[in-house]
């Protein structure tokens, strides 16, 4: 198929205005429904970006869309300086949902906004600065949690970060035991890195993690935005590793894919002194009635429940694919990794060309993170489509 060339009025206004920090692909979204986006030319794709993570609920869910239209007609707006009860109640079912004993949240309005808190958070509890993270890990880009992030490609402009971060190799329980020490403020991990190539925790090392903090004194902070909500084949990670976190940080799907972020902390962590943290947007009743709906939707459609079915027969059907050009297939749910032994994007395009959206995670890994409602037929396609692409490309 010939590359079309773009001189769509839409292309060329947003490129005029643009920050440039985004490498865009030649395409323009225009709506979407569950797992199905359309572009401006009425074309319509399977939708395996999911919003990089923020569309578990798939697009425009109704019962998020009535929550909203809801919301915004009684209030939308309220600093938390004032009770609310959309607030509360959301307080209260996030909590009561958690694993362990998180019995607290920050609410706020991204992945590293949440990880910014659990860092402040973590430090002010245990009077310490050292914090260990692990290589590949992703924690986000505001100065904090990119101290946490490994890669060079987002640190590097930016050095010097915060100081008294060490990233130790991933699953490495060696490194762990000599990098913790009675100075850790807390140990920071994904239970499935996302962004660095979607590699799930080893069990001993994840469980290995906790007992470490817990003879230290330190906190076990698990970045659960990616893989929350039903991702993995369980409402949060952790749980099918049977570990408890002291701080656990989420955003993504939390609201439906409204912009929202939130730090939940269990007793290890202090009563927090006023005024150490906040948020003017943080809490506000329009996402934490968007987040109360998505957490019902989540229950009642047993989502989680039917990622893992699903995850199960995608990555089975991924692993049949006999191809030299694969190295690996790795996931949890229907947060799925195909990693090549070649660069990815030619992949990703010719996908697009078949009406499949997926996203990279790092050079060399095919992501796939589907909206969790997607139908069996349209992820069946998704394996034939991959199955293809690979063997052509
Ligand atoms: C996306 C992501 C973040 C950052 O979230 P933003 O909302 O983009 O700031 C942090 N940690 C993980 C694991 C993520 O996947």
């Amino acid at each position: 198929m010939p590359q079309t060339i773009t001189t769509s009025p839409i292309i060329t206004l947003e490129s005029a205005h643009t920050s440039g920090v985004y490498p865009k692909r030649d395409l323009t979204i225009v709506r979407g429904q569950g797992a199905h986006l359309w572009d401006d030319q009425g074309r319509r794709y399977i939708d395996c970006v999911g919003g990089q993570g923020a569309a578990n609920l798939g697009h425009s869910h109704p019962a998020i869309v009535d929550a909203l239209a809801r919301q915004a007609r009684t209030l939308i707006s309220c600093p938390e300086i004032f009770y609310n009860d959309v607030r509360a109640q959301y307080l209260a079912e996030l909590t009561a949902a958690a694993p362990g004993d998180l019995n607290r949240a920050f609410l706020s309005n991204s992945g590293a906004e949440a990880i910014e808190a659990a860092l402040k958070f973590a430090r002010i509890s245990t009077g310490r600065r050292q914090i260990v993270a692990a290589m590949r890990g992703f924690h986000g880009r505001t100065m904090g949690a990119l101290s946490a992030t490994w890669n060079k490609k987002y640190r590097g402009p930016f050095l010097p970060l915060v100081p008294d971060f060490t990233h130790i190799p991933y699953n490495n329980l060696a490194a762990l035991e000599a990098a913790i020490s009675d100075a850790t403020a807390a140990v920071l991990l994904e239970p499935i890195q996302g962004e660095g190539g979607v590699r799930p925790a080893d069990p001993a090392f994840l469980q290995a993690a906790r007992a470490l903090c817990d003879e230290h004194g330190a906190l076990l902070i698990l970045d659960e935005i990616q893989t929350g909500f039903g991702r993995s084949g369980r409402l949060f990670a952790s749980q099918r590793y049977g570990v408890e976190p002291d701080i656990m940080a989420l955003a993504k799907s939390i609201a439906g894919g409204l912009p929202m972020g939130a730090t939940l902390l269990g007793p290890r962590v202090c009563d927090l002194p006023r005024m150490v943290h906040g948020s003017t947007f943080g809490g506000n009743p329009l996402t934490a009635a968007a987040a109360r709906a998505t957490l019902r939707v989540l229950q009642e459609e047993r989502l989680p429940q039917r990622a893992a079915r699903l995850g199960e027969m995608m990555l089975a059907r991924l692993r049949r694919i006999e191809s030299p050009r694969i190295r690996a297939v790795r996931g949890a749910g229907l947060m799925i990794g195909v990693e090549l032994k070649s660069k990815v994007g030619p992949v990703l395009r010719a996908l697009q060309e078949r009406g499949v959206l997926a996203l990279p995670a790092g050079a060399t890994v095919l992501r796939l993170l589907p909206p969790l409602v997607i139908a069996e037929e349209d992820l069946n396609y998704v394996a034939q489509a991959i199955a293809e692409v690979i063997r052509d490309v």
